[in-house]
């Protein structure tokens, strides 16, 4: 009896732990589904992505890390401002590339197409051999025929430069001036904006060449011509070169008025500014 009570407890003991394992799987197996339903509607979910920025919050991020003065004319007028950035920047190098001693040009850079200024016959030439793109040369000549008609002669010293010959120009100054004096005043070769066929020096090129009518001239007119002064005055810490008022960049009407309205006519901010823009793809898919 004891033993057949016993065994009908271990049954009880065992039906009811039965009844308990159901009863827990009844109340586990619908949290579980939950859980997996949960799951997939988390993976169902499109995937949470930032919201592409469109041109004109790339042109104000950019615009970030310039001067004060700079960013202000331009936020304050980017209505304006955007579009013409966004149009300069698609158009990119080579006539707008930035050029400085930590951006050089690759070794092996030429023109595409170069032209000899001694076949211009209105402009002033110190030698034949000079070169220029076809339209810089184009450029070139329209200023210097305005100038004519004022009365002003502007002689062109030095035009177009292969890598070699600015090597050859770099290891003279070199050993004529030493490093400290060069640096200030001799690109090194590739480093040089003559490279790219699109920039002039004028009259004797030497600080003396400010202080003539040519250069007055120029310091007012350049830009609407499509030039810029490269190294302006009081701009070494920036530039890393000295004044050189005879130097010049073509860099067409619009990028040189770009410069003139928004960067105070610094080529080396506008040119920076506008170089970052132009690494950035949605600009060049966007419409100005
Ligand atoms: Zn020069």
């Amino acid at each position: 009896m004891c033993s057949v009570h016993l065994k009908k407890n271990r049954i009880g003991q065992c039906a009811s732990s039965r009844v308990s394992i159901l009863l827990g799987l009844l109340v586990l197996i619908p949290s579980l589904f939950g859980c997996v339903r949960e799951v997939e509607q988390i993976s169902e979910t499109p995937e949470q992505t930032e919201e592409p920025r469109t041109a004109q919050e790339i042109v104000t991020d950019v615009l970030k890390a310039y001067p004060q003065s700079f960013k202000n004319t331009a936020l304050d007028a980017i209505e304006e401002f955007s579009p013409l950035a966004i149009q300069l920047a698609q158009q990119g190098p080579p006539s707008l590339r930035f050029i400085d001693k930590s951006n050089p040009l690759p070794l092996d850079y030429t023109p595409k197409h170069l032209v000899k200024l001694k076949d211009v016959p209105s402009l002033h030439i110190s030698r034949d051999t000079l070169e220029g793109t076809p339209e810089a040369v184009d450029a070139l000549t329209s200023m210097s025929n305005a100038m004519d008609k004022e009365g002003i002669t502007l002689l062109v010293s030095s035009a177009y430069r292969t890598i070699a010959y600015q090597n050859w120009l770099y290891e003279r100054s070199l050993s004529l001036y030493g490093f400290t004096e060069t640096a200030m005043s001799v690109a090194p070769p590739g480093s040089s904006e003559h490279h790219l066929g699109t920039v002039f020096d004028f009259g004797d090129i030497t600080p003396a060449f400010a202080d003539t009518p040519a250069s007055a001239w120029l310091v007012e007119n350049a830009h609407n011509y499509g030039f810029l002064i490269t190294y302006p005055e009081a701009s070494s810490w920036l530039t890393g070169y000295m004044y050189e008022p005879w130097h010049y960049r073509f860099v067409g009407i619009e990028a040189a008025q770009f410069a003139h309205t928004y960067f105070d006519g610094v080529a080396w901010y506008t040119l920076k500014f506008l170089t970052e823009l132009s690494e950035h793809s949605i600009i060049h898919s966007a419409t100005p």
